[in-house]
């Protein structure tokens, strides 16, 4: 069974679905790995790893010749063309936003595992490729916000004076709030936390972390775990009883997200004016609109006086930890999906696993 392993081409991807170190597991299991000549060159993984590790190297079009596509943004038309007709392919397929993609998936049979679908159960865990990169998000969103901070984040007494612990405020705390709590907390910041979901307080104490209490009249938990979007008063009230905490953050790391929903303004203009000169935020939902409407997608600009970053693919920023931690949970989804059978790879009954029932995109998604 072919497994193929293709550069990325989204913008600014660095990103490479399978590294040296996994492929040597494929093949070991009796796949027969076929990586585009510099798949992993922008994440530092080498065309002689690939080789030394049991891949074949390949053009583009061969890479997308196999039985199995592993990808880490959703394939382009032109690429979906190259691929085989009833083929497997596994990767974040964005479902969210539809340009085609589907369709052309569909008319060829292709049956794509969209890692973002990959339930939130514990059997689960070692695949789910949303939280591995979120995490790395969470991390970088704060070495972002230092690098752009003109001043310590942990307290500092010298001779030459001392310099008060920044005040960090992570708004959001799914996996990469929690991150950022945990890497602004390593830095010596004071951290406060505010989500919309009651059952992150307790999250947020075991990491050392301040809550933020607010009564908005509504819970905002919704299903598996993720928030629901809050009504219009519950929405303002939670942006009034917000603001005088944001107001006073040096840092703020903002990751609230809704599923397939433009992401929610948690940080106003009026907020932004109000906080001090050279206060940073860092924007994780730059991508569906941002928690601050100043936010600048892809770009770093000064409001205010305030710095607001709008980067949207951070995981990419650490392409090779990235890369090594999404390759895992797709080798990890191979493992339920393909049985060895009298020496022969073969593909399994995607409806028999809840966990590859529920990834399998289907043509009423
Ligand atoms: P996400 O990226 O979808 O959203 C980030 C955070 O933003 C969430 O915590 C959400 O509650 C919060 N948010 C949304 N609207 C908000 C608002 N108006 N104000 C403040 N905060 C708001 O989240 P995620 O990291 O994908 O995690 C989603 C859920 O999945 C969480 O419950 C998480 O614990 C759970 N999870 C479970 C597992 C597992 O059990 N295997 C693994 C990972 C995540």
């Amino acid at each position: 069974m072919k497994i193929g392993v293709p550069k990325e081409t989204v913008t600014g991807e660095k990103r490479v679905a399978s590294t040296p170190d996994i492929v040597k597991k494929l093949v070991i299991k009796g796949f027969s790995v076929l990586v585009a000549r510099g798949a992993g060159e922008a994440a530092h993984f080498t065309d002689d790893e690939y080789q030394a590790a049991g891949a074949t190297l390949v053009d583009t079009a061969e890479a997308f010749a196999a039985d199995i596509v592993l990808k880490v943004r959703k394939p382009s038309l032109e690429e979906i063309s190259m691929m085989i007709d009833g083929a497997v392919l596994i990767g974040f397929i964005e479902i969210c936003e539809d340009d085609g993609t589907l369709k052309a998936l569909f008319d060829k049979n292709i049956r794509a595992m969209a890692l973002e679908r990959v339930p939130r159960i514990s059997r689960a865990q070692s695949m789910d490729a949303l939280s591995s990169q979120s995490n790395i998000a969470g991390y970088r969103a704060v070495i972002e916000a230092a690098n752009q901070f003109g001043r310590f984040f942990p307290l500092m007494m010298t001779s030459a004076g001392s310099a008060k612990p920044a005040r960090v405020v992570v708004l959001g705390v799914g996996v990469a709030g929690l991150q950022a709590i945990a890497t602004a907390k390593r830095l010596g910041a004071e951290v406060y936390a505010y989500d919309v979901r009651p059952e992150t307080r307790e999250q947020i104490l075991s990491l050392g972390a301040k809550p933020i209490d607010l009564d908005i009249g509504e819970s905002g938990a919704g299903e598996g775990g993720y928030a629901k979007e809050l009504s219009d008063e519950a929405k303002a009230r939670q942006q009034q009883l917000l603001a005088d905490e944001l107001c006073k953050a040096h840092i703020l790391i903002t990751t609230a997200l809704i599923p397939c929903r433009p992401a929610p303004v948690l940080v106003t203009e009026d907020v932004v004016k109000r906080m001090r000169e050279g206060s940073v935020i860092v924007d994780l939902a730059a991508e569906t609109g941002g928690n601050c409407p100043l936010t600048e997608k892809h770009q770093v600009v000064n409001k205010h006086g305030v710095i607001l970053v709008g980067h949207t693919n951070y995981p990419s920023r650490m392409p090779s930890d990235a890369s090594a931690f999404f390759a895992k949970n797709i080798a990890n989804l191979l493992d339920i999906m393909v049985t060895s059978q009298e020496g022969k790879l073969v593909l399994n009954d995607f409806e028999t696993d809840e966990i590859t029932q529920s990834a399998l995109v289907r043509p009423e998604a």
